[in-house]
């Protein structure tokens, strides 16, 4: 053992070394080549890329650039680790513009790899060219060439056994290759790209708007089935498509968040949205959707991974219920196969006349419609409805006696509390009320619950509340005397412990619909199946008694036998 006090076994490894581990990291097969050229040709501004592969991107990746372009310096520069033209201090990680930050894409590529790299400013004359192999710099010099970047990389791995040997067949390198193409070109529709496979043009996709760009990606899917999604919230912007659960193709897996344009792995959002459509799809079917979230860039924490596709949200919980809430919300609207199931509303048929006022909201679907497509019937049993509202049911040796109302009341109030998903409808007028600040910060407590049970509450400059969307089926009537209650609950010094049940006990009251009622033999069915769900079946939120059970032996009481 030696003693030696100056004895060094710590080394910093050379650039070349540090280059080959980042690499690990950055380049894991041709498609992330693929993605790192095109991010910097738009990060360069052009607005055509052109991609050339061959073998799958194993023997060749060209990318081709009608952007910026690099002085000769630059084109030196830009293989160093660590050097970019993004950005210049810490600060700007958190006001970043562009897709590239780390200054380790063209390093990395360049120490696994043959490049070689073509580049020319519009405004100079002569270009540069330079050739980087596996991390030596074998050329430097002026040529003649086309404005713009061209980088080509070949040999990709060559000199790494392991790695060559662990990629796929060339058409599933070509299928990932394309679906980083994809992911590039969904969100840059106004830009021009072409993607080459062994020669041959694979997709030719001109400028144009964000639906054409889907359907020329997508070809099975009609323009029908994508339903536009647009809305501004305080945290968020959010636009692009989702795709009606019937036209969803089946067995579809993927779907496509982008976050300030950049595609994006956010499992809690992507599951909540698979959440909300799960009764409308196979199981084994994803969702179809482009959603594209602008959130101001302090607010978005990109550098998590080297690839930089997983992204942190400062208001993660805020942002995810919200999305959801919207996208429930446009989905209500436009689809009316949904199950009534999913809106929660037991199978009730309803005589047209007297709610025809309550569900004239021009964003909810017609009951009759919704109403039409419920699950399939169950096996009929005998019942009797008195006077528009009374139900009498025979189950095995009892007659139950049930007050359709308070039943319904009970059920929507139980769902309510269980959390289970609420569809919401925008109100064409929002209810307004003044609120001190006392309130407001109860009030912002309590949003993000209220998004997820379908209330969008807005607070405004912390003197006022807006609620714009309520759950839907509610009659748009009863907005202000929802946002009555919540005003109320703020009212206290902290938040009472009972604030959801009392919530829950309005939103009962004001969802469930007025008698008379007719009832098919199915509604009465679920009605009852539903009941029996309840944790307490025989009382209405309020207290009412819901139903009464008479049996041989309360008869014959009753008749003194
Ligand atoms: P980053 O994109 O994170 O900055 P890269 O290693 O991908 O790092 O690129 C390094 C630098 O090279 C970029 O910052 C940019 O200045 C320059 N560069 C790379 N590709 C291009 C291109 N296609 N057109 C113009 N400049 C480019
Ligand atoms: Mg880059």
């Amino acid at each position: 053992m030696t003693t030696d006090a100056l004895e060094q076994r710590i080394q910093i490894l050379p650039e070349s070394v540090i280059n080959q581990i980042a690499a690990g990291e950055v380049v894991l097969r041709p498609a992330s080549v693929i993605k790192e050229l095109g991010e910097n040709a738009i990060d360069a501004e052009a607005n055509m890329i052109t991609f050339w592969t061959e073998e799958g991107g194993k023997a060749l990746i060209k990318v081709t650039d009608t952007g910026i372009g690099m002085s000769p310096l630059d084109a030196e520069l830009c293989f160093e680790r660590h050097a970019t033209s993004k950005i210049r201090e810490a600060k700007d990680l958190y006001r970043l513009g562009t897709k590239g930050f780390r200054g380790e894409a063209l390093a990395s590529i360049a120490a696994v790899a043959e490049v070689e790299l073509f580049t020319r400013r519009p405004q100079d004359a002569i270009g540069t060219h330079v050739v980087i192999s596996f991390g030596m710099k074998r050329l430097g010099e002026p040529v003649r060439c086309a404005s713009g970047t061209t980088l080509i990389v070949r040999k990709l791995f060559q000199h790494i056994p392991v790695r060559r040997k662990s990629l796929r067949s060339d058409l599933t390198e070509h299928r990932h290759n394309l679906q980083e193409f994809f992911r590039l070109a969904y969100p840059h529709p106004e830009r021009h790209f072409r993607f080459y496979h062994n020669q041959a043009l694979i997709y030719d996709l001109p400028p144009t708007g964000l639906a054409e760009r889907i359907l020329a990606l997508h070809p099975s899917l009609s323009t029908a089935a994508l339903v536009p999604v647009e809305e501004e919230t305080s945290l968020f912007v959010v636009r692009g498509y989702i795709v009606l659960p019937e036209e969803t193709p089946p067995q579809n897996r993927e779907n496509f968040l982008f976050i300030n344009r950049r595609y994006i792995r956010h499992p809690s959002i992507q599951q909540a949205l698979y959440q909300l459509y799960r009764p409308l799809i196979p199981t084994e079917t994803r969702p179809l959707y482009w959603l594209f979230l602008e959130v101001p860039p302090d607010q978005v924490d990109i550098n998590v991974t080297p690839s930089k596709t997983e992204a942190r949200l400062l208001h993660e919980l805020e942002i995810r219920a919200m999305l959801t809430s919207i996208v429930r919300r446009v989905l209500a609207v436009s689809n009316l196969s949904i199950p009534t199931d999913w809106f929660h509303r037991p199978s009730i048929t309803l005589p047209p006349k007297p709610s025809a006022v309550e569900l004239s909201s021009p964003l909810t679907p017609p009951q009759q419609e919704r109403l039409s497509l419920a699950p399939p019937p169950s096996p009929r049993g005998e019942f009797l409805l008195l006077y528009g509202r009374f139900l009498i049911i025979a189950k095995r040796e009892d007659a139950w006696f049930i007050d359709v109302l308070g039943a319904h009341e009970r059920i929507l109030y139980e769902r309510y509390l269980q959390g289970i998903p609420v569809a919401s409808q925008g109100l064409l007028f929002p209810a307004l009320a003044p609120i001190s600040s006392a309130q407001a910060s109860l009030l912002a407590e309590m949003q993000p619950l209220l998004i997820e049970r379908g209330l969008a509450l807005e607070i405004r400059e912390g003197r006022e509340a807006v609620l714009h969307a309520i759950p839907a089926g509610l009659p748009p009537a009863t907005a202000p005397l929802l946002l009555e209650e919540l005003v109320r609950v703020a009212e206290c010094d902290t938040l009472p412990a009972d604030w959801r049940e009392r919530l829950a006990k309005h939103i009962a009251r004001y969802g469930a619909l007025r008698p008379p009622y007719t009832l098919t033999a199915e509604a009465v069915e679920t009605l009852w199946g539903d009941l029996s769900q309840c944790e307490d079946p025989n009382h209405s939120p309020s207290g009412r008694r819901i139903r009464f059970r008479l049996n041989e032996e309360t008869l014959e009481k009753l008749f003194q036998v």
